[in-house]
C-alpha cells in the first residue's frame, strides 16, 4: 500500500476525554476499518491495526518490512478485554495484570485463536498489554477492537520516540500518524512468558525484573538473552534491531579506553561518534559526542537512547563507541538494546 503523503494528526492536549476529539474519532474509525495508523504509547510509538483483519495486519508487516515470523503485541484497554482473547491465565499472570496494567508489561498467554493468525505468526500464544498512554487508550476504546501494534519504525532501525521519527521511517507507507508528543519510557515493554509454572522474561523492558519479583516472587529469564547459542522463545529477539547506520561498539573499561579508541579511529581518517552520558560527555574529544541522559538516573538514559542513535545517523559518523551500563533495573533493557545495536560486539 502506498500513500501520497502520510497525514499527521496532532493531539495538542493529552488530558480530558480524548474520545471526543475528531482526531481520535477519525483515527479510531480508520483502524477499525482496516487502515494502519501510528500512535504514541508510554514506551515508543506503535503502528496499529485491527487484530481481526488479515489485510490490516499484513499491511503492518509490509510497512515495517518486518519478518513474517515475528509476532505482534496486542494492545487492549482493560483486563477484561485481555481475558476475551486468552485461555484461563495462571494466578501469577493475573497478579501481574492487576499490578502493572496499564503499563509497559506484555504478557504472553495461551491464545483463544480469535485474532488474525498473522498477529501471532501462527503461534498458539498471544502477547498482550494495556498501554499507559491516554491517546493509545482512547484509540483502543473508540475503535472498539484490540489493536496489534509493533513499534512504528522500519524493521531493524531504532524504535520511534516521536511522531517525527515515525514520519521519517514510514511516510507514504501508512495512512496516518497521531502525534501526541514524545514518549516517556523510551524503551519497549518487558515481555513475560506466562505459559509455564513461573513467569519468564523474554525481553527486558520498561518494567524491571526487580519490580516483577516483588509481586510474584521467583522470575526466570530466557537464557537466549545471555547465550548466543540458545534459540529465543520470543521470535523477535533473534533479529538485529535498533541499529544506527554506522557500526556501534560497546566499550568496557571507562572513558580513557574509549578516548584511546577515538584517537585510533580518527588516525584512520574516520568520523567518530561517542554515546556518553551527561556525567561523562566532557571527557571525550571526538567528532560527535552525545549525552544519552544521566548515568545516575538510568531511566533518563532509556528515554533518550533511540533518539540519540537516530542523531548519529544524521551526523554521518563512521563508527560509534558507546559506554556500557549496569545490568540492573532498567539498565538490563538498555544493555539488551545496545548489545543488539552492536550485534553483540563488546570491547572488553
Ligand atoms: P515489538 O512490538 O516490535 O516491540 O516486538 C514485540 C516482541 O514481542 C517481539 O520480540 C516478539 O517476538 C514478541 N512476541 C509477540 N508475540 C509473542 C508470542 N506469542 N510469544 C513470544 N513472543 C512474542
Ligand atoms: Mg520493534
Amino acid at each position: 500500500m502506498s500513500y501520497k503523503q502520510t497525514k499527521v494528526l496532532t493531539v495538542d492536549n493529552v488530558s480530558g476525554d480524548l474520545k471526543k476529539l475528531s482526531v481520535i474519532k477519525d483515527a479510531a474509525l480508520w483502524i477499525k476499518n482496516g487502515e494502519v495508523v501510528a500512535f504514541p504509547t508510554e514506551t515508543v510509538y506503535g503502528l496499529g491495526g485491527n487484530v481481526f483483519l488479515d489485510e490490516a495486519i499484513s499491511q503492518i508487516f509490509e510497512a515495517k518490512g518486518r519478518p513474517q515470523d515475528n509476532p505482534l503485541i496486542i494492545h487492549i484497554a482493560s483486563k477484561s478485554q485481555a481475558l476475551d482473547l486468552i485461555g484461563a491465565p495462571p494466578a501469577y499472570a493475573e497478579l501481574l495484570m492487576d499490578q502493572f496494567w496499564p503499563g509497559p508489561l506484555t504478557l504472553v498467554c495461551v491464545s483463544k485463536q480469535k485474532v488474525s493468525e498473522y498477529v501471532t505468526a501462527g503461534l498458539h500464544t498471544v502477547a498482550i498489554r494495556v498501554p499507559d498512554h491516554p491517546v493509545a487508550l482512547a484509540l483502543i476504546e473508540e475503535a472498539g477492537v484490540p489493536i496489534a501494534a509493533p513499534s512504528a519504525n522500519r524493521s531493524g532501525k531504532p524504535s520511534p520516540t516521536t511522531a517525527c521519527h515515525v514520519f521519517h521511517d514510514l511516510n507514504g507507507k501508512i495512512m496516518a500518524i497521531v502525534d501526541g508528543g514524545s514518549t516517556g519510557v523510551g524503551v519497549e515493554s518487558t515481555v513475560v512468558d506466562c505459559t509455564g509454572e513461573i513467569p519468564i522474561i523474554l525481553r527486558p523492558g520498561g518494567v524491571t525484573k526487580e519490580q516483577i519479583e516483588q509481586v510474584v516472587g521467583t522470575v526466570g529469564i530466557d537464557k537466549a538473552l545471555f547465550e548466543k547459542s540458545a534459540a529465543p522463545k520470543s521470535p523477535g529477539m533473534k533479529y538485529t534491531h535498533y541499529a544506527p547506520n554506522a557500526p556501534l561498539q560497546l566499550v568496557e573499561g571507562g572513558t580513557e579506553r574509549i578516548q584511546q579508541l577515538i584517537i585510533e579511529k580518527q588516525g584512520e581518517g574516520m568520523r567518530v561518534g561517542v554515546l556518553a552520558t551527561e556525567e561523562s560527555q566532557t571527557s571525550y574529544q571526538a567528532d560527535v559526542v552525545l549525552a544519552c541522559g544521566q548515568r545516575a538516573h538510568l531511566q533518563t538514559v532509556a528515554q533518550k537512547l533511540y533518539e540519540v542513535l537516530r542523531v548519529f545517523d544524521e551526523e554521518n559518523v563512521d563508527v560509534i563507541f558507546s559506554e556500557t551500563f549496569p545490568q540492573e533495573g532498567v539498565g538490563l533493557a538498555i544493555m539488551n538494546r545496545l548489545e543488539k545495536a552492536a550485534s553483540g560486539i563488546i570491547i572488553r
